[in-house]
């Protein structure tokens, strides 16, 4: 198909260009947060027919209703959540992959939980091949987050929650850091909310609007 046709000098040069033009243009500046966006290959977790779409201003479809996010959104979401190269981040809503791809980059370990087992598998072969030692994932239902590896030090949500889970607040170490999609009571909008953990408790600062996949509760 003259779609899939796309030559891996050709998707390097558009990454480059979408780094620049998508993510330092407006504003992102943490230099591990760059240089990852430039590294891992965002067409490898499309679906093959949407190549073409990769690293285009916007989030893609990836089946079963749910969607990658846009580039600029995982870049600023990664940035505000404050990794280092020693952190141990959770992530909840696997999805596609890119985003845990991303954080394992930059993070020394990455625990990620996905309910849909469709979408876990595809992430898992992909993840599995390029982190092996840095990712673990496993299926089922992120509201409880990983009691087994808690605490974290940074917790990344890709769903949009009704309200924080407070098992995941439990499990964030002290001056970790929780950035989670909040949906505003009887409306469809969403606020980004990153959550500080001191030990004088938890700050919250609302980052701006966003539009996630709603993050469900247990199985279906
Ligand atoms: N970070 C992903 C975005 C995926 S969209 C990416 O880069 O592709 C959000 C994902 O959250 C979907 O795959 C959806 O199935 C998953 N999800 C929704 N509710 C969930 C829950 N309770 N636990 C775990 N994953 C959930």
């Amino acid at each position: 198909m003259a779609g899939q046709i796309v030559s891996d000098e050709v998707l390097t040069t558009r990454r480059l260009r979408m780094v620049e033009e998508q993510i330092v243009r407006r504003g992102v500046t943490d230099p591990a947060v760059l240089e990852a966006m430039r590294r891992v290959p965002r067409h490898l977790f499309v679906p093959s027919d949407m190549i073409e779409s990769a690293y285009d201003d916007t989030p893609l479809p990836i089946g079963c209703g749910q969607t990658i996010s846009q580039p600029y959104i995982v870049a600023s979401m990664t940035e505000q959540v404050g990794l280092t190269s020693s952190s141990k981040v959770l992530e909840i809503g696997t999805g596609s992959g890119y985003q845990t791809a991303v954080l394992a980059e930059i993070a020394r370990k990455v625990y990620s939980i996905e309910l849909l087992s469709a979408l876990a598998d595809r992430a898992e072969r992909i993840l599995n091949n390029l982190y092996p030692a840095t990712v673990r994932l496993q299926t089922g239902d992120g509201n409880d987050g990983w009691p087994e590896e808690a605490p974290f030090d940074a917790i990344m949500v890709t769903a949009a929650a009704d309200k924080i889970p407070s098992k995941l607040l439990n499990q964030l170490t002290v001056n970790g850091r929780m950035i989670i999609p909040v949906r505003l009571e009887r409306s469809d909008l969403q606020e980004l909310v990153l959550a500080r953990k001191t030990s004088k408790g938890v700050s919250y600062e609302v980052l701006y609007q966003v539009r996630f996949v709603p993050l469900k509760r247990g199985l279906h």
